[in-house]
């Protein structure tokens, strides 16, 4: 199969990214792209994956696993958890991707961690932040964040790599910024509190505001729409 839409569409979003750490003066190589794969088939994922692309983001558990076991000969393909989590789906989680964003309660971390299958290594971990201070989205809030950040400091079978945020959608520039400098910031002072912790991840920048995130220093951005095109269900 090939798909000449998804091909454009991935070139363009490669060129976006690029442009975007030009931009902010940082190397080529500093942001990697996820792709975010919710509702999409397995099929858009293997065409991806023969077009070099190789992380991908998923939301929700069952349509995951399914998707998993159909794209099983892709060895190389690297999964990450980026919804949010029931504390009772959380084996699945522990079991079947390498990373995980939207951690954001010491009672989720403490189950990955039991559940992690010592084979597989550490679970990578991002700490969901909730920037915007709004009620409606998930995510730990900034005061709460250390005390977070040292209970996955101490879990052995997981791996505390950064911190991600979902801002409040805003269309202008440089109002899209602000949140991502707060997330930045945030993870420069849990560098200063944990020295020790392998900090080096900022998952921010979805498909309207990657440049913003690159600018505030991004190193991982999560694309679903700019690479596979609207989603059918939200
Ligand atoms: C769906 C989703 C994305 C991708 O959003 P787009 O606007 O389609 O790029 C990124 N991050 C999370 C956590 C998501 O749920």
């Amino acid at each position: 199969m090939t798909d000449p839409a998804l091909s454009e569409s991935l070139t363009a979003v490669r060129e976006r990214l690029a442009a975007a750490l030009h931009a902010a003066g940082r190397p080529d190589d500093d942001a990697r792209l996820l792709a975010v794969s919710k509702t999409k088939p397995a099929a858009m994922i293997r065409e991806a994956w023969r077009l070099g692309q190789r992380e991908f983001g998923e939301n929700y558990v069952q349509e995951a696993l399914d998707k998993q076991a159909e794209l099983a000969d892709l060895d190389d393909i690297v999964w990450h958890f980026i919804g949010p989590l029931q504390s009772n789906k959380s084996r699945i989680v522990a079991e079947h991707f390498a990373w995980i964003h939207s951690v954001d309660r010491e009672r989720l971390a403490r189950r990955l961690d039991a559940q992690r299958p010592a084979s597989l290594g550490p679970l990578n971990v991002c700490l969901q932040v909730n920037i915007s201070d709004e009620a409606s989205k998930s995510g730990i809030s900034l005061a709460e964040l250390p005390a977070l950040a040292e209970a996955v400091h101490g879990l052995p079978n997981l791996r505390l790599r950064g911190l991600m945020a979902i801002p409040a959608p805003c269309a202008d520039p440089d109002e899209q910024r602000r949140p991502f400098i707060r997330l930045r910031e945030a993870l420069e002072s849990l560098r200063t509190r944990l020295p020790e912790a392998p900090l080096d991840t900022l998952s921010m920048g979805m498909s309207d505001d990657l440049e913003a995130a690159v600018m505030e220093g991004a190193t991982l951005v999560r694309l679903g729409t700019a690479i596979f095109g609207a989603r059918q269900r939200p």
